[in-house]
């Protein structure tokens, strides 16, 4: 007979939750943790998105949220060898670094290569000359190229990962979803599924874009949506460049492991809207290969749409709930969650434990009256 009551309930089976569970469990194994929901949920952006750890690319200003990706970057080695140690899988991990080129900005080129220099941030210009031998895959057209120390994982063996190795630690995957919770003004006593009640001392809400559904049977307003992005997979006989390249509203996101590239990716505001559309993704197709010309003649693989979790203010909502004593948020990590995994999963597990020492308040559930 299973347990039907756990230390920790983490509702969500994406990274984020998995990553939490995983941490706290390495951390206390005494503890008995349970995480629900779908790991293959088709529209779930841990396994939709491209695996880009692209804090430089993505940051326009060096505020708290900079400094915490920025952060999570760091511990992306580690993290990654720890997981591959437990699970005993591959996880594709490169951190070479990313491709800008100058075509793709829309006259801030300066500006962005002023904010490299004044954040210490890892770089290097190339002239076209420079790329032509760095880089010869890049189109000749994209003029001068910035070289930024990033890296990239292949977020999908990422998040295999830490499913098997969740379930190697003791951690208990019960895959159904939550359908209620039982609950008085203060705390949560149990969380209802479709096959049962399960009981817990804490709870995490994990569930990425469907966390404001579960929110509304809690009677809190997260003020979330989810943002919907296309994408595909193009691959290629001959796998040899292993940069992250950013275009102009597209990117090529490489996979490793002879799985070829990732291209995104569309931002549509459609609410749960699982459509994949033939146009949008030659457009992809098209834009990736003005920069990277063979990808004209490259396979298409697949192509997927997924759901960024993104919060009013397009901060994460992460922190100890005001109106549940036990009940603690992970979510709204929008663009950048494969990024934050490690740091978030930090974050939580210090939280939880009551030993983190600076509340990001940024962050922080409080600014909803969560
Ligand atoms: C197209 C796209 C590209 C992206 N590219 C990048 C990138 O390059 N780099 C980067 O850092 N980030 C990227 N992101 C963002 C990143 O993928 C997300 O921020 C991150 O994966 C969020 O993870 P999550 O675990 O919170 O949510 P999800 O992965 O969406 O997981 C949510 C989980 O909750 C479960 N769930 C839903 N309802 C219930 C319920 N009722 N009960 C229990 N469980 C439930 C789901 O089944 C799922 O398991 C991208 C996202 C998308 C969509």
């Amino acid at each position: 007979m299973k347990h039907d009551c756990f230390d920790i309930v983490v509702i969500g089976a994406g990274v984020i939750g998995y990553s939490i569970a995983f941490r706290l469990k390495q951390d206390r194994p005494e503890l008995s943790i349970a995480i629900l929901g779908d790991p293959v949920n088709s529209l779930m952006a841990s396994r939709a998105a491209a695996g880009m750890l692209a804090p430089f690319g993505e940051c326009a200003i060096a505020d708290v949220f900079f400094d915490f990706c920025r952060e999570s970057l760091l511990k992306y080695p580690c993290f990654i060898e720890n997981l591959m140690g437990v699970s005993e899988m591959p996880v594709y991990l490169s951190m070479v670094g990313s491709l800008m080129p100058s075509s793709s900005f829309e006259g801030d080129w300066e500006e962005r290569l002023r904010f490299f220099r004044e954040e210490n941030i890892p770089h290097e210009l190339w002239t076209s000359k420079q790329c032509r031998q760095l880089a010869p895959a890049i189109s000749e057209t994209c003029g001068e190229v910035v070289w930024v120390g990033e890296g990239q994982v292949n977020n999908r063996e990422m998040h295999d990962a830490l499913v098997v190795a969740s379930r190697k630690i003791g951690i208990e995957a019960l895959e159904n979803n939550v359908t209620g919770f039982l609950y008085d003004s203060s705390s949560i006593e149990a969380v209802v599924t479709e096959i049962r009640e399960i009981r817990g001392q804490k709870f995490i809400l994990a569930s990425g874009s469907w966390s404001s559904k579960l929110g509304d049977i809690l009677n809190v307003s997260l003020p979330m949506k989810p943002i919907k992005g296309q994408m595909c997979r193009l691959k290629m006989a001959d796998h040899k460049f292993d940069y992250t390249v950013h275009g102009l509203k597209n990117y090529i996101a490489p996979w490793g492991g002879g799985k070829g590239f990732v291209l995104g990716s569309t931002m549509e505001d459609r609410g749960f809207d699982p459509k994949v559309e033939e146009s949008v993704i030659q457009d992809l197709i098209n834009r990736a290969a003005q920069i990277m010309p063979c990808l004209r003649e490259a396979l298409l693989v697949e192509s997927w749409s997924g759901l960024r979790p993104a919060a009013e203010d397009l901060m994460p909502i992460m922190g100890k709930s005001s109106r549940y004593n036990n009940l603690f948020y992970s979510t709204g990590h929008y663009r950048n969650g494969i990024l934050q995994t490690p740091n978030q999963a930090d974050y939580i597990v210090e939280t939880i434990l009551e030993t983190l020492t600076t509340e990001i308040k940024e962050f922080s559930p409080q600014r909803y009256n969560l």
